[in-house]
């Protein structure tokens, strides 16, 4: 294998409209513990065989390569990144990856509590915490598992590392629920000074049951906020997936991901591995870069950038949502990485 560039080895990774990639998702497993109704089935799921799963050298392996083209970040996603065993050996030598600035984990937090310490000893600087609702019974139906206390013990775990680590909410905002959610959960995110997101649903749920009629919009959603704690626009800031609004009272800001309503493909610099080791170029795409099979075929490091740049060259400019004739992609939210 060839070393690893500390900067980018040579012109940086852009696709056809121009776009920097920088940014890379990736999903450490597809297996979750929670069964969220807009993910995934209630049952009967085919989870990955574990020889199709990148192991770590491979992992680490991709990320060299994409950091030598510019990549700078890494979400570790899944399925449910903590249910993959050993995962702060991993991030770890994810972070000692010459070119990679910072670490993000998106998780469901049922098992922060565990693995807290060990996730920002190992280098994870901001953590998205995944909460729909802060009402026992209602989490339970959401997530089909009733297990909302270990959630909060798992944003308790944090608490002691708030001087060196990033800490937001994700809230996915369903029409007929989040309407009674919503101001319960600002509270909950005001009291502790955390910014909490809502995220417009979207159709990448197992059970391909979703239809427009599911999305509450984030301008509802905001409108339902405004109402108790009034709110003003923040500048959007380039490449992000949330518009972010600041309370006049001082009570913090809180974030919108209208991912379908309110589009943000154009300055997109995403990209995403999944655990099988497909490389994904938007969430919403239907064709997959196999760069597991190259690997384990003995691909240099050059046929992976070659590989890696023609997926990117092909990129699409966006999800497609509301053309005729759109088709979700094959694999549900779980299985790309969220
Ligand atoms: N298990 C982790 C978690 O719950 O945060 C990480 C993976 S999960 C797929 C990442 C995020 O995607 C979560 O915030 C989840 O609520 C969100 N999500 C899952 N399915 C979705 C859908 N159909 N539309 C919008 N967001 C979705």
């Amino acid at each position: 294998m060839t070393e690893p560039a500390a900067t980018p080895s040579a012109a940086p990774l852009v696709d056809g409209f121009g776009r920097a990639i920088r940014d890379l998702r990736v999903s450490v497993t597809d297996v979750c513990n929670l069964r969220c109704t807009y993910c995934l089935p209630e049952s009967g799921i085919a989870w990955l065989p574990k020889d199709e799963r990148l192991d770590d050298d491979e992992t680490v392996r991709l990320v060299e390569v994409l950091a030598g083209l510019g990549v700078t970040t890494v979400r570790i996603t899944g399925g449910e990144p903590l249910a993959r065993s050993h995962l702060p050996a991993l991030i770890e030598r994810i972070d000692a990856v010459p070119g990679i600035d910072e670490i993000s984990m998106t998780t469901n937090g049922v098992l922060l509590n565990r693995h807290a310490d060990a996730l920002v000893a190992a280098g994870v600087k901001r953590f998205n915490v995944s909460i729909d609702s802060v009402h026992a019974r209602r989490f339970a139906e959401l997530t089909r598992r009733d297990v909302l206390p270990a959630v909060l013990n798992g944003l308790a775990a944090l608490d002691p590392y708030r001087d060196r680590i990033k800490i937001k909410l994700n809230a996915v905002a369903l029409r007929g629920i989040t309407e009674h959610e919503a101001v319960d959960l600002v509270a909950f995110a005001r009291e502790r000074d955390l910014q909490l997101r809502f995220i417009e649903v979207m159709p990448l749920d197992a059970d391909g049951a979703w239809t427009e009629d599911h999305v509450l919009t984030g301008e509802e959603v905001r409108a339902i906020i405004h109402e108790q704690w009034p709110v003003d626009a923040l500048p959007r800031e380039r490449s992000s997936t949330a518009r972010v609004w600041r309370f006049r009272d001082g009570g913090g800001e809180i974030g919108f991901v209208s991912s379908v309503t309110e589009s943000f493909c154009g300055d997109c610099d995403r990209i995403r591995l999944t655990a099988d080791g497909q490389l994904r170029t938007c969430l919403f795409a239907h064709d997959e870069t196999d760069l597991r099979g190259a690997l384990r075929a003995g691909a240099s490091d050059d046929d992976l950038v070659a590989m890696i740049r023609g997926a990117v060259a092909a990129k699409q400019w966006g999800h497609e949502m509301h053309k005729p004739g759109f088709r979700p992609p094959e694999r549900p939210m779980s299985a790309i990485g969220g």
